[in-house]
């Protein structure tokens, strides 16, 4: 039997039915990583585009912080937070110095979900007031209560699902208007394209008019928060109107609300232009949740808030016996140096840019390439039937190609709320010849297709 059989049936027989291969003509056995690269059990390396979701923000088994990992497994790995130890109070210091006052106050936790979980608890406790707001095409976390914020119906379990949720622990979740990749009047719309009855130039008030009537309809009084990704990373790198989000923070402060980012994927110069991507709104959140690129894909996550916000939080006892891990604060303070030696976030916008330039040549050449969009090392590649009716391509036509560049050599990854759109978001160490390697193989994969079709 062979060896990827073998470990095949390991993983049916001990790992969970919910987990995902996402290879499954042929699944890709990771055995190592380095910075851009991956490793199969055979040996076969693979460009990594998709830095295991947007998660691998400098590089696989990035020296520097490999090292600033080492140091301190030797020295300390774990007291929790009830001692104050210093490479904890350091990185808090260090990462609050990059956030915009009066964002100052950080709390460490273990993910994404966990860090939106908090976010949603601290809204609620400042504000009095239960109900959250967050968007079509969301994803933000997989927990029992940030499963209702999340929108896409394939993460959902009955008892989570937000609205018509019979649980009581659930959170009551108002979807915004924010269609994602979908305008109200077409389902597969993007806003670049937006043909609706309004107009693409109309775009941004036809969002926000759609935001006034859910305040107006679903949430008559006052919220506690709402909750938005500066551009949706699982809902496949949709991006919102010029001056939306600005105006939907306006809206929400007018009725209490307390405005929430999630930069789990957008945050640490992934999109290029800016360290986080609510910079690129000129806005300032009240809270900011991160995760993901923050320590390299060593566990971790934070919430940072205001003075103010903490201050009702303080009413009570908070305890996360793994928030602020010694080990995780070493890594995640060296990947923030690695961002500033190693230039990553020139990089994403530099490749970013470029990527985004060929791809859009693709676009206008391949008739099943809908929209190429998003900023920096986030990019989204919507994939239709035809340019026309822009239906999403059958699931079975995005398995081909996506196995097909894999085949070649190249992991991208998947998302959107009809699973047609390809993600490209590799670690920020990758050279403009990865992306042209990939962009041939890309190519490639897609004249094979439509020979085929
Ligand atoms: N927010 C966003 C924007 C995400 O993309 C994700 C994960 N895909 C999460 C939150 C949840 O993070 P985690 O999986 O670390 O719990």
């Amino acid at each position: 039997m062979s060896k990827e059989r073998m470990l095949d049936i390991r993983r049916q027989n001990c790992n969970p039915m919910t987990l995902k291969v996402t290879y499954y003509k042929k699944p890709v056995f990771i055995h190592q990583g380095y910075m851009q690269w991956l490793w199969d059990v055979d040996g076969s390396r693979y460009l990594d585009l998709f830095a295991g979701v947007a998660t691998v923000s400098v590089g696989h088994c990035h020296p520097k912080v490999l090292t600033a990992a080492e140091q301190q497994l030797k020295k300390l790995w774990h007291t929790t937070n009830i001692y104050i130890y210093p490479t904890l109070h350091e990185y808090c210091e260090k990462l609050a110095s990059y956030l915009p006052d009066p964002l100052k106050v950080i709390y460490l936790t273990n993910s994404g979900s966990e860090a939106n979980d908090l976010a949603m608890l601290m809204a609620r406790l400042h504000t009095g007031n239960y109900d959250i707001i967050t968007f079509r095409g969301s994803y933000h976390g997989g927990g029992p209560q940030t499963l209702g914020l999340t929108s896409n119906a394939a993460y959902k379990y009955p008892v989570a699902s937000g609205l018509g949720c019979t649980n009581t622990m659930c959170p009551d979740v108002f979807r915004g208007p924010w269609g994602g990749s979908n305008c109200r009047d077409s389902p597969v719309q993007t806003i670049r394209d937006c043909s609706c009855a309004q107009g693409h130039c109309k775009a941004n008030e036809h969002y926000i008019e759609q935001l006034r009537e859910t305040l107006a309809t679903s949430v008559p009084t006052r919220i506690a928060g709402f909750f938005a990704e500066p551009i949706q990373g699982v809902g496949g790198a949709v991006q919102y109107p010029k001056d939306f989000l600005k105006e939907a923070y306006r809206l929400v402060r007018e009725r209490g609300g307390i405005c929430i980012a999630d930069e789990v994927q957008t945050g640490f110069g992934r999109t290029g232009s800016h360290f986080w991507g609510f910079q690129g709104h000129d806005i300032i959140p009240d809270m900011v949740t991160m995760a993901k690129g923050i320590g390299n894909g060593f566990p971790m996550g934070a919430v940072v808030t205001t003075p103010e916000i903490a201050a009702s939080f303080a009413r009570g006892v908070h305890f996360n016996t793994f928030g602020g891990n010694p080990v995780a604060c070493a890594m995640a303070s060296s990947v923030l140096d690695t961002i500033q030696e190693d230039k990553t976030q020139k990089v994403s916008l530099d490749v970013g840019t470029y990527l985004l330039k060929e791809l859009a040549k693709l676009r206008d050449k391949y008739e099943i390439i809908g929209d190429v969009r998003g900023k920096g090392l986030m990019i989204g590649v919507e994939m239709v039937t035809d340019k026309t009716s822009r239906t999403p391509l059958p699931l079975g036509e995005m398995a081909e190609i996506f196995e097909d560049v894999k085949d070649m050599g190249v992991l991208i990854g998947k998302g959107g709320l009809y699973g047609q759109i390809f993600r490209i978001k590799p670690p920020m160490c990758i050279t403009m010849e990865d992306a042209d390697f990939f962009l041939a193989v890309f190519d490639k994969s897609l004249h094979n297709h439509m020979k085929k079709r």
